[in-house]
């Protein structure tokens, strides 16, 4: 093992969300390729909106990916593994406690009094003079006697960090060179709150400190914060670890992508029929590059080439349509048992609904995988693509079957000679190659088009105007249920000549 320490730490307030997944796959990818450890902390502070519920999501939702940990909880609520633990920030609050208290004894930080109302009427001036917040320094340098009469008033105290004149420089791992003027940063910062409840900028470090983080990799959101990190691990005596900041994750239209406007929970995702293998091979691509044409890659190939210093700083936009298509890809390339048991929840949902009349076998789902593997974009599209084999009783409305080209009454004519022709076909030579002929001389003959006569028999007998090849699919309808599909389909539409 190197000394190489990266992490994830994701707070359990939402679902598992595309760009935490995205940056604990980068974590993960470093770690492996350079042999190194790769960390999970849940950071739980933030008590009112943390709930089992989410890291359970969490959790379930990176072990589907095939990400792993070396060192974290193993479960939900579960117990945790690893030199470093506990890897839940709650169960490390005496932790934050005896940092606070050694930066308030060296006069690195000291107890702020002010209430929220005084505070809130410090940034409403600010805003009146269209200054930036800023923390006014009130309680900065109270002498003894000062601050036990606030004491005395009954104020609580918060710890607040000293923010020094100065300008912090880093060598960002993805961005280079980063300088931020500490003027910049709203003053002196609260890193215990009045009622002891540590804030996020100190446990973070705190606990990348113990934990001997050695590199910080994370969205390109966390920038702003990394001058307040860099002035804590320095005060609290820890070298600091290298920071790598990911490029963001934009909507097509190029703005953030948020949970309010965009689908982020990885969740969806999988709901949706995404498999693994792509969400990997796409979330890999969101940001990194392999530097050559190559797009499919599975976790191991991406794992033997991953670093950062082919990640792009400019965003990374989220193309859906590209995501479909790699996943598309994979589906292709899933052995016949692995995509029959992966699509069989899929049509049972098909089934739970209604849309079909009840849940293939493993058996008949591998009978038609030839027929759909090329047209799955999605495990979700199976049943629009094929659902139409397992629903008992087909109803279409006739004015679908008519071809745009065509009136009623041609229509009619034609599927009648087309059921003729079909049922000419016998039972036990019921195959694509034999249907096929008859239809298209059928065609010929009377001079229609066989696009439209194959589209009427289509619609016919699927309810779908886009199907897997209709000779195909009539065969795995089966003779009988194909011709009184066309039954139903002629009597239909003969009604609609009047
Ligand atoms: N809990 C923080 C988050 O979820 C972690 C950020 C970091 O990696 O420092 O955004």
């Amino acid at each position: 093992m190197s000394d190489i320490r990266v992490r994830i730490a994701p707070s359990p307030t939402g679902p598992l969300h595309i760009g935490t997944a995205r940056t604990a796959l980068f974590n993960v990818l470093f770690a492996r390729r350079h042999g190194g450890t790769f960390i999970l902390r849940l950071e739980d502070t933030d008590v009112a909106r943390s709930t089992l519920a989410f890291e359970a999501d969490i959790l379930a939702g990176l072990h589907w990916l095939g990400i792993t940990w070396d060192e974290g909880p193993d479960s939900a609520g579960g117990e945790d593994h690893g030199p470093y633990g506990p890897y839940r920030q709650m169960l490390r609050l005496a932790r934050y406690a005896e940092a606070a208290a050694d930066l308030l004894a060296r006069d690195l930080a000291y107890p702020c009094y002010c209430t929220p109302d005084e505070l809130d009427a410090d940034r409403r001036v600010q805003e009146a003079a269209k200054q930036p917040p800023r923390y006014v320094g009130r309680c900065a340098a109270l002498t003894p006697a000062e601050r036990e009469a606030r004491v005395a008033e009954g104020r609580a105290a918060a710890t607040r960090f000293r923010v020094a004149p100065g300008v912090i420089g880093f060598d960002d791992a993805v961005r280079g060179r980063v300088e931020i003027d500490t003027a910049n940063l709203g003053g002196d910062f609260v890193i215990v709150r009045g009622d002891g409840t540590p804030l996020y900028h100190f446990t973070v470090v705190v606990d990348d400190a113990a934990m001997r983080i050695s590199h910080v990799i994370r969205g390109e959101d966390h920038l702003s914060n990394t001058p307040k990190h860099i002035l804590l691990f320095r005060a609290l005596g820890h070298p600091e670890p290298v920071f790598a900041h990911l490029p963001l994750i934009l909507n097509p239209d190029r703005t953030k992508m948020s949970k309010r406007k965009s689908r982020t929970a990885i969740s969806d995702y999988i709901a949706q029929g995404f498999i693994r293998e792509a969400l990997v091979n796409y979330l890999a691509l969101l940001g990194w590059s392999t530097g050559s044409e190559e797009e499919i890659l599975s976790f191991d190939e991406i794992a033997s080439r991953f670093d950062l210093d082919h990640v792009q700083k400019g965003g990374a936009v989220f193309d859906p349509e590209r995501l479909e298509w790699i996943n598309g890809q994979w589906i292709r390339r899933l052995d016949d048992d692995d995509l029959a048991a992966r699509l069989g929840p899929f049509l049972e949902a098909e089934h739970a609904a209604g849309r079909i009349d009840r849940t293939p076998t493993a058996d008949e789902i591998r009978t038609v995988l030839p027929m759909i593997r090329e047209r799955l974009p999605t495990l979700g599209a199976v049943g629009d693509l094929i659902g139409f084999l397992w629903v008992d009783e087909l109803t279409v409305d006739p004015a679908t079957i008519v071809p745009k080209r065509w009136d009623a009454a041609t229509t009619a004519t034609a599927l009648a000679a087309a059921r003729q022709a079909i049922a000419a076909v016998g039972d036990v030579s019921f195959e694509s190659e034999e249907i096929e002929p008859p239809l298209r001389a059928l065609a010929e003959r009377r001079g229609w088009k066989a696009g439209d006569l194959f589209m009427a028999i289509r619609v016919a007998v699927t309810g779908r105007t886009a199907t897997p090849p209709l000779f195909d699919t009539l065969v795995a309808l089966g003779r009988d249920r194909a011709l009184a599909r066309l039954d139903a389909a002629v009597a239909g539409v003969v009604s609609l000549v009047g």
